[in-house]
């Protein structure tokens, strides 16, 4: 009988028999983490494992000096016996699914993963197992994206109108990942591209990874320069309450985000014009990656953990949420995405 080789612990996900940790938020030995976001790369392990694409966003955001080591994606690494193996999720530049092989037995945990087309990224690939652990952040039927390149569309189409009304745009997003997915798609022929620090420091990332993004200019806070009319600026959320209230010239505000599903969410934050673009899967994304698995045990974690289980045992799934966060527990900067 088969069981699953990842257990929650006040740590995080744990794998007893490989003695290793995954995206722990307390001290541990070693860790392999999911992706940068900051919810799942913790500066709190002695050794990380994790995909070579990665390895720029973690030692920008941990720090140069940490102990890393990288996989490329299909390339495996056994620890105490576990085979260790990371495949493509989708999410942003190095997100990766880790798969655990012992003795025959396979769990596979997504981190977060997105199914949609994302150019900045690999795209998601299923992968065969008998427990699965995927993340649930929009677990509910009434998350269903879009075509991104339909959103994409809109992006440019408001921007354009604002710079013919003598605006700037200013468009919240991510600093990791969504940032990186909305420039890859923005017409530099339109105005100007200005990103916040945040924003830049990433980008340096994806642009040593090969990744194409077009021509951006530093400095968020030189906006109001007349050469800067009509320019769109790319920021991060926490920026929203931040200096840009003293931005000189005159901007309307968007913001990029799957909770722009939401009309409350819209209306919060002052914000003019919200865009339906999540780096995560939807509903419908959820419900294939489980079916193409072929596991017979599903542990969704993070979001509607509680629904989707719910549902996959309506389908005859052997389910039950699997939490591996705590009450109290800061989840900031996904909540952007
Ligand atoms: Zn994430
Ligand atoms: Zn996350």
């Amino acid at each position: 009988m088969s069981r699953s080789l990842l257990i929650p612990t006040p740590q995080g996900l744990y794998c007893p028999v490989g003695d290793f940790h995954i995206d722990p938020h307390g001290q541990v030995d070693r860790a392999i983490i999911s992706h940068g976001h900051s919810d799942h790369a913790r500066k709190v392990a002695k050794k990380y494992l994790a995909h070579k694409d990665s390895a720029g966003i973690l030692r920008t955001r941990l720090g140069r000096g940490i102990s890393l080591s990288t996989l490329e994606y299909g390339e495996s690494l056994t620890l105490n016996g576990v085979r260790v193996t990371l495949f493509p999720a989708g999410h942003l530049l190095g997100s990766s699914q880790i798969r655990c092989e012992y003795r025959g037995n396979i769990t596979v945990f997504t981190g977060d993963f997105g199914t949609t087309k994302n150019d900045t990224c690999e795209p998601f690939q299923p992968v065969k197992c008998d427990t699965f652990i995927p993340e649930s952040t929009f677990g509910l039927p009434l998350y269903k994206w879009e075509a991104p390149e339909i959103v994409y569309q809109e992006i440019n189409d408001w921007w354009r109108k604002n710079r013919d009304k003598g605006l700037a745009s200013v468009l919240y997003c991510y600093s990791l990942g969504k940032a990186q997915r909305i420039l890859n798609a923005l017409d530099p022929s339109i105005a100007p591209i200005i990103v916040h620090e945040s924003v830049g420091q990433m980008n340096v990332c994806y642009r040593d990874a090969g990744i194409k993004l077009p021509q951006t200019l530093k400095g968020w806070d030189r906006g109001g320069k007349p050469s800067d009319a009509g320019a769109i600026i790319l920021a991060p959320q926490s920026a929203i309450s931040g200096d840009w209230r003293t931005f000189p010239g005159k901007y309307s505000t968007g913001f990029a985000s799957g909770w722009m599903l939401l009309k409350k969410m819209r209306k919060m934050g002052d914000i003019d014009k919200g865009f339906v673009l999540s780096d995560h899967a939807d509903w419908n994304g959820l419900l294939n990656a489980v079916k193409e698995t072929g596991a017979e045990r599903v542990y969704p974690t993070h979001g509607f953990t509680k629904q989707l289980s719910r549902y996959l045992k309506e389908l005859g799934y052997d389910s039950s949420p699997l939490e591996t966060t705590f009450s109290g527990e800061k989840m900031d900067e996904d909540k952007s995405v």
